[in-house]
């Protein structure tokens, strides 16, 4: 297995250069990850063949993190790009979003971009198009599945900055030209979303298969269905093949989602009162699944959750999700029936803060107050990052009486990604002659490496790369190019890309919960020390006056912190606020379990 070690420059170094657009900040938080080198072949630039050039291959996102999906692919002077998603990055970060690809090296070349083609409708694969195409220019073809189009098309809307897309509709066995040299075909997959995609993508080096969320479909006397779509891709004869790794690690095949929708209709059956089924408004299939039985079982259905509302509409309108005439009922008039007639389904399985599950748990939510009688499943898989929110979510509403039932207990869940029997399967079926796992931290791709090599692919064949290295596929092999493009995060804090309605609600619903805190700070710009002590102001979050001890910790709190930075070249006023931003946030929430948005002003003299 050929494994690149990534130089990563040390971090104060990676901040340095300021960004030109304010809107967004860059920042690398992980140190160096590998060690393990096995043998290094690295080819500089200078070396590619210029007659016979390679197809290579360019993540900018999602092979160090699960989400900002984005590749891009160059052959001589064309580029295209597979995904632009976003990757909502880690809870503790104060005041972030969600973190975006770089695009930095591709501004220069962004003439040759002659498409972006996306998998589907999940925001690990969407979520960063308004941006992007703000930066790249909305004139660059889009090649899409319907239900991703219409996902995407509405999430453009708001934003009033991002420019209209140029959005082509794809369907399975579609062909994509890209340019006289290259075109790709469309492959529809299972996942948990309709009209999902794999992709081949036939060059002159050889034919890739870039195969990224996906599922299998078991039967419950174990037969795999849906394999044939891996057996038309294998008759294109596959050069390399790029799989999903999410899952990688986890044995077993996925749970048939029989099975799970079987036992989401016991528990319905037996329950005497409401139910209410917490999900991601992004599993469209178990939407439309789950209203087949309320409709089965004599149960009307009403929506929770801004998301879950569009993303039905959308999926109803392209026939996705079929419902009977009157099945759907407004949440205002759930008392008008019986309890037991009575299907909710809502966003916020994840213990999001302000999600409508939430609301419903803290008797925040408008039409939807807990009942003992209510029986409130989780069909959902818990990620990992979630689960005190989730804990305390599923408290919450037990203390109110309610039966809380979580997937991990009974299965009334199947994830949108194959455990390794269904990778096998997938592996075994293409049969590739090289693999590079994408979709996954480098320990699931890494997972994924060894199920490729109990299906026959040798592992000098196969390739574990991070985000901004680059693959020289060539036809008859594949080198790891010394060359890495940028690939440090861009992360989207609200402020930045600005005019979007949600944040600004976001921003309100933060100050009218928790507060605000201002810290001002006067630096000196060459040595980096205070000039005077640091202001704290707050609103809304304590009374300072009541509160000198916690202000002064929090004074030295601000201090260590820019104190603890190195001096070795001049501060950057964006990663000062960063650092006080993370630092000063945790400090408090583990004083006071709450967490004030903290604005840093640095002076600089
Ligand atoms: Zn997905
Ligand atoms: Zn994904």
């Amino acid at each position: 297995m050929e494994t690149k070690k990534k130089t990563r420059r040390p971090k104060r170094q990676q901040r340095k250069k300021p960004r030109s657009d304010a809107s967004s900040r860059r920042i690398a938080k992980r140190p160096a990850t590998h060690t393990a080198t096995y043998r290094t072949v690295k080819k500089s630039t200078k070396d590619i063949d210029t007659k016979n050039p390679p197809l290579r291959f360019i993540p900018l996102g999602g092979l160090e993190e699960i989400g900002q999906n984005m590749s891009v692919f160059e052959y001589k002077d064309d580029i295209f790009i597979i995904d632009m998603g976003l990757w909502f990055g880690e809870d503790a970060t104060p005041g972030i979003d969600y973190v975006i690809p770089n695009v930095e090296s591709l501004i220069p070349k962004k003439k040759h971009i002659k498409g972006i083609i996306i998998t589907h409708g999940h925001y690990d694969h969407i979520g960063a198009i308004p941006h992007l195409t703000t930066i790249l220019g909305g004139d660059i073809p889009i090649y899409a599945p319907a239900l991703a189009r219409e996902i995407i098309k509405k999430r453009q809307e708001e934003y009033k900055n991002a420019p209209k897309l140029q959005i082509h509709t794809v369907k399975d066995g579609d062909t994509i030209r890209i340019s006289d040299a290259i075109h790709l075909k469309v492959h529809e997959i299972i996942h948990t979303i309709p009209d999902s995609i794999a992709l081949t993508i036939h060059t002159p080096v050889g034919t890739m298969a870039y195969c990224t969320d996906l599922k299998i479909d078991w039967k419950k006397d174990g037969t795999p269905t849906g394999l044939d779509v891996y057996e038309r891709i294998h008759k294109e004869k596959i050069h390399t093949l790029f799989l999903e790794s999410t899952a990688a690690e986890k044995q077993g095949a996925s749970l048939p989602e029989e099975i799970a929708q079987e036992n989401i209709e016991l528990l319905m059956k037996a329950a005497q009162g409401r139910v209410i089924i917490g999900l991601f408004a992004s599993l469209l299939n178990r939407v439309a699944e789950i209203i087949k039985i309320a409709e089965k079982l004599g149960r009307k259905v009403a929506l929770s959750g801004y998301s879950l509302k569009t993303n039905f509409n959308i999926a109803q309108s392209l026939g996705y999700i079929q419902v009977q005439k009157g099945t759907i009922v407004p949440l205002e008039d759930i008392g008008k029936y019986n309890d037991n007639q009575i299907l909710i389904l809502s966003t916020g399985a994840q213990g999001e803060a302000n999600a409508s599950l939430m609301k419903i748990a803290h008797g925040e939510h408008r039409n939807v107050e807990i009942k003992p009688s209510d029986t409130i499943i989780f069909s959902s898989s818990i990620i990992p990052g979630n689960e005190q929110a989730i804990q305390n979510l599923k408290d919450d509403l037990t203390r109110q009486g309610a039966r809380v039932i979580q997937s991990q207990h009974i299965d009334v869940h199947s994830s949108g990604h194959g455990p390794a029997e269904d990778l096998k399967k997938v592996i075994g079926i293409i049969k590739p002659q090289y693999f590079v796992p994408i979709h996954g931290m480098y320990f699931m791709r890494a997972a994924n490496v060894e199920l490729a090599k109990e299906m026959g692919i040798p592992k000098q064949n196969s390739f574990l790369i991070d985000n901004g290295n680059i693959l020289d596929i060539y036809a008859d092999h594949i080198d790891v190019s010394d060359e890495t493009v940028s690939a440090q995060y861009v992360m989207v804090d609200g402020l930045g890309v600005g005019d979007v309605e949600e944040v600004v609600l976001r921003d309100r619903r933060a100050l009218a919960e928790e507060g605000m805190i201002v810290v001002i700070a006067t630096i000196d710009r060459r040595t980096g020390r205070f000039l005077k002590n640091p202001d704290i102001i707050s609103r809304g979050f304590i009374y300072l006056k009541e509160n000198k001890g916690l202000i002064e910790d929090m004074r030295k709190r601000v201090k260590t912190a820019i104190q603890k930075i190195p001096r070795i070249q001049s501060v950057e006023t964006d990663y000062i606020k960063t650092l006080l931003r993370e630092q000063l946030g945790q400090f408090i929430f583990n004083k006071t379990k709450r967490r004030p948005m903290i604005l840093p002003v640095i002076i600089e003299v």
